[in-house]
Parts: C-alpha cells; sequence; structure tokens
C-alpha cells in the first residue's frame, strides 16, 4: 500500500528575476516498508522535492495548482502551518546532513531529546527520558553518557546517530535522510549504515536523497534518478545497478570510479547540467546524450513501464 504519493508536482522558485522550474511534473509512489533512494547530480531537484514532502518549500516557492502530495490518504499541501507543524516528526522526519547544524549548541542532547517529545505529546520528564533513551539505545548510543553531553562534546559520527534518534523519537512513518553519512569517514559511515539497516528490517519506511551511488546501492530496494527536475528512472535497486536503462543513469554509473579499475576506467558524463530557467526542449537530457534521435530534440519522453520506469524514446521501461 502506498504511504506517501506525489502527483503531477512541479515547483518553480523565483531567484533574481529568474524562475527556475527545480521540479517538474514528478509523479512517485512510496510503499510501507520500502527503501528509496533518490539520485541525481547537485542541483537536480531532490532536496526540493523533499522539502514538499516535508512542508518546508521556502517562501520564493511556487508549487503548481494541480500538484498532490498525499500522505496516508492527507493532502500536505492544503494543510494549515499547525497541522503541518504537527505532521513534521510525528509522521515525517528528517536526518540532515549536518548534524552539527541542526543540533542546538546550548543544550543537553538529553534536553533536545526532551523537547521534541514534549513539544508534539502530553508526556512526564520521566516518560520522555524513557523514550529517549529507549531511541538512543537503537543507534548504539549510551543514554548515560549521551543525555548529558552538548553537541561539541560529541564526534561527528554520534551526533549523527543522536540526529538519527531525535529523527526516530515520535516513531514517525516516513524517515528522510539527506546524505546522512556524506561528512562522516568510512569506518562511521558503515556504522550508521548497519543502524539504518536495522531499522528498514524493522519496518521504518525511508528515503534516501543522495549523490553517493555507493549508499543507493546498500542501502536501498527502489532507485529513482533525477536529472534537471525530472524523474529519468525508477528501478528495482538490484537490477538497476547491474544494469541501468536510461542513458542518463548509465552515464552517472559509468563516471563511478571504482577502487578495483585504473585511473582510466571510468568516464564522466559530457557537457553540464541544464540552466533550470531555459532548460532544453523535448527531452532534458539530449543535449548529453550519445543515443539522441531527431525526435528527442522536440518530444518530451514520458515515463513508461510498470515495475521499471524509464523516460526515453530508445530504451524501455518493464
Ligand atoms: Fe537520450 Fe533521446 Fe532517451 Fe533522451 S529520449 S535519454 S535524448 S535517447
Amino acid at each position: 500500500m502506498s504511504l506517501l504519493s506525489l502527483k503531477n508536482l512541479s515547483i518553480d522558485y523565483q531567484v533574481r528575476g529568474r524562475l527556475l522550474h527545480v521540479v517538474e511534473q514528478v509523479n512517485l509512489s512510496f510503499a510501507s516498508g520500502s527503501f528509496t533512494a533518490i539520485i541525481g547530480e547537485s542541483g537536480c531537484g531532490k532536496t526540493t522535492l523533499m522539502s514538499a514532502v516535508l512542508g518546508t518549500l521556502a517562501n520564493n516557492s511556487r508549487v503548481s495548482p494541480q500538484a498532490e502530495v498525499i500522505f496516508k490518504g492527507q493532502q500536505v499541501l492544503a494543510l494549515s502551518k499547525e497541522a503541518q507543524r504537527l505532521y513534521r516528526w510525528k509522521s515525517v522526519s528528517m536526518v540532515f546532513q549536518a548534524a552539527q547544524n541542526a543540533l542546538s549548541p546550548t543544550l543537553t542532547i538529553g534536553e533536545q531529546l526532551c523537547d521534541s517529545l514534549f513539544d508534539h505529546r502530553s508526556i512526564s520528564k520521566t516518560g520522555a527520558l524513557e523514550i529517549a533513551a529507549e531511541r538512543l539505545r537503537e543507534v548504539r548510543l549510551s543514554p548515560e553518557r549521551i543525555f548529558p553531553a552538548y553537541p561539541h562534546q560529541l564526534s561527528g559520527g554520534m551526533r549523527q546517530r543522536v540526529m538519527i534518534a531525535m529523527a526516530m523519537i515520535l516513531q514517525p512513518d516516513l524517515m528522510l535522510l539527506d546524505e546522512p553519512t556524506t561528512a562522516l569517514d568510512v569506518i562511521t559511515q558503515r556504522y550508521i549504515f548497519d543502524i539504518l539497516k536495522d531499522l528498514h528490517q524493522q519496518g521504518q519506511t525511508m528515503i534516501l536523497i543522495t549523490h553517493d551511488l555507493a549508499s543507493a546501492q546498500e542501502l536501498a530496494d527502489t532507485v529513482v534518478v533525477m536529472y534537471g527536475g525530472q524523474i529519468m528512472e525508477q528501478a528495482p535497486a538490484q537490477g538497476f545497478f547491474s544494469g541501468p536503462r536510461h542513458p542518463y543513469s548509465e552515464g552517472l554509473l559509468n563516471a563511478l570510479p571504482r577502487v578495483k579499475d585504473g585511473p582510466s576506467e571510468h568516464t564522466a558524463i559530457p557537457g553540464h547540467p541544464p540552466d533550470l530557467a531555459h532548460k532544453p526542449s523535448g527531452c532534458i537530457f539530449h543535449p548529453r546524450c550519445a543515443l539522441a534521435e531527431a525526435r528527442c530534440r522536440t518530444e518530451t519522453p514520458v515515463l513508461k513501464g510498470t515495475s521499471w520506469r524509464v523516460a526515453c524514446h530508445v530504451r524501455e521501461g518493464i
């Protein structure tokens, strides 16, 4: 069953007199218990998409009138400010990239975890501390050690685990992860991957947004590829990493350096991502695509397929 559906979602930003089409005609569904990775280069629209899900779009954004963000049957875009505040953290929570910036430097971790509970529930201090301790143990941290600590007294990996505990504090139906391990060393990354896998195995629905294909491959069961604000491909992760269908996805994987390869074994995609104020006609990827045909310059391909969807005139979905 679908927990979250995005329908006809387009989002523009007005920036210094330019109208940027950051997200265009996105239609996606996320099933309960799924782990989806949304991948693509910086500026492809993945963070804006998640801001729409979280209800935190910037003031200079404009959502298309026909857009729908439906979470458990409710239209998120139509919620009042107060209803959106309750929906955030309780229904959908977010783990941000830089835990140091997301945590208050002047409050202890114990105070910050309990405050999140007090903000959404009528609960005693003892009850809040018990729940906070349970969440910290789930991310393999000792409550006795962590409760009295301030963020600066913890390592980057510990802070990120605190962020995950905080995102889990109200046991939300959906957790969004924005590059949760980018700033961490590989050993700590592995530790956090294991925690996220455990949570997923316990039934937690998650959406990871990342440009790190290795973390998507390690964690996700479904991959969504974005380019210039549009969905290029949506595929089962297992098949995707051994044989992507869309030429852009293929280029992304070919551009990935592998430790076992020599220096010349990976190739970058030629050209640059599109100008979001003046997107190419037809297929948005056509100026960079080696397979482009005449119709690619004039006809916009639609996402086709059932279990594996691809937006391309040449490559088909399944
Ligand atoms: Fe390339 Fe044409 Fe497919 Fe676009 S539609 S990805 S230009 S082959």
